[in-house]
């Protein structure tokens, strides 16, 4: 399976997001973690898809995640 080029970490922090959500691949679990300010252990270059591979789920141990930028960060709630 090859996975989509995400947006890169630098791009994200320019759009103002600031925190990643790290999902689990495996539908069954749906384990969500929001890890916040994460963004800014990775470099500018370095793309969201070229980490996922890298976590395991904490939950049921899948390996591989699907990072999503959490874009409700940019906005202000009512
Ligand atoms: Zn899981």
């Amino acid at each position: 399976m090859t996975r989509p080029q995400k947006i890169a970490f630098g791009e994200m922090r320019a759009a103002g997001v600031r925190n990643v959500l790290i999902y689990c691949t495996d539908y069954m679990c749906g384990h969500c973690i929001m890890v916040p300010d994460d963004a800014d252990r990775w470099p500018d270059e370095l793309r969201v898809s070229d980490i996922e591979d890298k976590f395991v789920c904490t939950a049921c141990g899948q390996r591989g995640a699907d990072i999503r930028p959490d874009w409700t960060t940019t906005k202000t709630r009512a």
